[in-house]
Order: C-alpha cells, then sequence, then structure tokens
C-alpha cells in the first residue's frame, strides 16, 4: 500500500500534462469566480454541455459582484435546461455572500469555501486547489471510482464508511507527495482520468498512468469496484400540461424556488387528463379545440416524468390570473427560464411543428 500511495500524485500530474485536458475555458486561470462557476456547472453535467452555458453566462455576470447584484429570475434564464436547479439559486445566494458580506472576494482557503452556499468540500478543495494551489484533496464521483478501483475499496461509495476511507486515502496520497507537487495538474488530472480513462463502463487500462499500481487490474475486479449500487426500478411519474397560445404568446406559470424545476417557468401542469379539462372549461375554453401532442418523457435523477402535452389556440383572455402566471413570446424563448423538455415543445410550436395525435 506504501508504495502506490507515494507514486499516486506525481504520476497523475505527469499523466494530465502530457495526455489530460488543458484547452478547457476554465483553465489557465487563477481567478476564483471562473473556477467556482466551472465547477458548479460540470456537477453532474457533461463538459460538452457545459461550454455554451460557460460562456454565455460569463458574458452577462463577468464578476461575482455582478451575479451578487442581480435578481434570480435574471439568472435563471442562463441556467435554463443545464437541470439540477438549485446549484443556480445556491450559486447566486453564494454571490449574493460574497458581494455583500465578503466585499467582492473569494475567501482564500477551502474551509472558508466550504462555509458557501452550493458549495462542499471537494468543490471547495477544487477551487482551492486551482485558484490558489492549495493542497487539499478533491473526492467527486470520478475521483472515487479512480480511488475505489486503484486500492481496491470496497462498500457503496456514499456510505459514510466508505467516504471517509476515500478521503483519508486521498489526504495520505497528498502528504507522500512531493513538495513542490502541482496542484493544478493533480485536481485536473484526477478529473480528466475519471472521465476519459478510468471510466465507469470500459476502463482503458492500458492508457492508464496508474496501472502499475492498480488493485482493480491486478484482480481483474474493475467491474466489481466501485461496489455497484443495487438496482432499484426507477420511479415513474406522469402529468399532463398544456399550451394555451394566443397569437405568438403562450401562458407559463413561475414554479416556487424549492421542488423540481425550482424558479423556472413551465407550462400549466396538471396531475391528470380530468384536473386539465376541468382547468378547461373553467377559463371557458373548448374541449374540442384542445388537441392532445406526442408525449415525451424526461429523466430527472431519481424519476421518470411522462408528459402528456396538450395544445389550444384561442384569444379568450385568462380568467383570475394568479401572480405565478404570465405570458411569454414565442420569439423569446432561448431568453426565457424554461426546463429542457418545455422549450422542447414550445420550440416545436414556435416551428409550427407541434406533433398532434
Ligand atoms: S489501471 Fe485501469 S482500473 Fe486502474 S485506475 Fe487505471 S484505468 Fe482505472
Amino acid at each position: 500500500m506504501k508504495k502506490s500511495v507515494s507514486s499516486f500524485a506525481q504520476s497523475v500530474v505527469d499523466w494530465q500534462l502530457s495526455h489530460g485536458r488543458q484547452h478547457l475555458p476554465w483553465q489557465h486561470t487563477k481567478d476564483p469566480y471562473r473556477i467556482w462557476l466551472s465547477e458548479i456547472m460540470l456537477q453532474q453535467t457533461q463538459v460538452a454541455t457545459v461550454l455554451g452555458y460557460y460562456e454565455r453566462f460569463l458574458a452577462r455576470f463577468p464578476t461575482v459582484s455582478a451575479l451578487g447584484v442581480a435578481e434570480q429570475s435574471e439568472v435563471m434564464p442562463y441556467w435554463a435546461g443545464l437541470g439540477y436547479y438549485a446549484r443556480a439559486r445556491n450559486l447566486h445566494k453564494c454571490a449574493q455572500t460574497i458581494h455583500y458580506e465578503y466585499g467582492g472576494q473569494f475567501p482564500r482557503s477551502s474551509k472558508e469555501l466550504a462555509t458557501l452556499s452550493g458549495i462542499g468540500p471537494s468543490t471547495a478543495a477544487a477551487i482551492a486547489a486551482f485558484a490558489y494551489g492549495e493542497r487539499s484533496p478533491i473526492m467527486d464521483g470520478n475521483v472515487k471510482r479512480v480511488f475505489c478501483r486503484y486500492f481496491g475499496v470496497y462498500g457503496l461509495t456514499h456510505l459514510r464508511a466508505t467516504e471517509n476511507k476515500l478521503w483519508d486515502l486521498a489526504r495520505q496520497v497528498i502528504a507522500a507527495a512531493p513538495a513542490d507537487l502541482n496542484m493544478t495538474a493533480y485536481t485536473q488530472g484526477q478529473m480528466d482520468l475519471g472521465s476519459q480513462v478510468c471510466t465507469r463502463g470500459q476502463p482503458n487500462c492500458s492508457a492508464c498512468p496508474l496501472q502499475a499500481g492498480c488493485y482493480a487490474l491486478e484482480h481483474q475486479t474493475q467491474t466489481e469496484l466501485p461496489t455497484p449500487k443495487p438496482k432499484t426500478k426507477q420511479a415513474e411519474r406522469h402529468c399532463d400540461m398544456l399550451i394555451w397560445q394566443q397569437g405568438n404568446q403562450i401562458l407559463v406559470e413561475q414554479r416556487p424556488d424549492s421542488g423540481i424545476w425550482g424558479g423556472l417557468l413551465t407550462l400549466p401542469q396538471f396531475e391528470d387528463e380530468s384536473q386539465l379539462q376541468q382547468f378547461i372549461l373553467n377559463q371557458g375554453l373548448s374541449l374540442n379545440e384542445t388537441h392532445k401532442m406526442a408525449g415525451l418523457t424526461h429523466v430527472f435523477s431519481h424519476f421518470k416524468l411522462h408528459i402528456t402535452p396538450w395544445w389550444i389556440q384561442t384569444s379568450t383572455p385568462l380568467r383570475e390570473p394568479s401572480v405565478q402566471q404570465q405570458w411569454i413570446d414565442l420569439t423569446q424563448l432561448d431568453q426565457t427560464a424554461l426546463p429542457a423538455p418545455v422549450l422542447k415543445l414550445l420550440t416545436g410550436i414556435k416551428n409550427q411543428q407541434p406533433i398532434l395525435f
């Protein structure tokens, strides 16, 4: 065990500098704002997806103070489609704290960073390593996989006991590494290795800089590590949504801040068809003019949502509008904070291609 700990970090650094990713827009900066933003966007999200969002977000909010003084409703359109919206709300809250309580300057240690909204210990360590060269370990999903395989750590990785073991190994690795360890390359290297070489399905061990000391490779247990979660059937839910069109305008409702799609604008949503019909009748609309569209399924992390959309085009005014309801323009979809399936449905309407039954 001792030998594999001591060679680990430098092997990752050497590999990162020659084979890792070098040209991501959040690399080669020491600006904690840019680093923090990328780290939050990259949680549960692929690099390729983040790229476009990152640039657009920075163009609108170039500094943490610009983000801190903005309204949440101004921020959400720049996150819409990225998913996991609690991240955006926490991001905004954190920016407010940094602007109003820290004078617009990020704290300089991972310990203090980890006290801010939405910044867990691994994200805090990554920011501190990239921005300030702090010698702190990270432990995200990719890194957990590499450590489990390399050190032969069994046990479900979300359990406290397994996590503690992994963090402990990660600290040992850094403690045993050379004093001048390149923390930027080491931190980036662990991420790159986990996402490009030691991948979930088929790790490419022959291209891995850690093959000499790897437990899983030696014992051919790559598929057993990390310990797979017992398979549970994903829960399924259903809802009906109404697309009420008046010329170029569509009726939407503001979601409460918590829960799925928190803070976003969505279509009026109903538990079932009869609830939707009741709404239509209450609004003085005709069921005969309401058309059922092709359904779609949206996959959340813990359940699948089957959506049955309905479409009606009338000029009937909205009866008793609530403060959550508003009309949006079909030409403004890309500036509106809409969840991905709603954006897809409305883009079909905008392009005059609603798929009807
Ligand atoms: S040798 Fe294979 S299993 Fe081990 S860390 Fe490298 S890619 Fe992962």
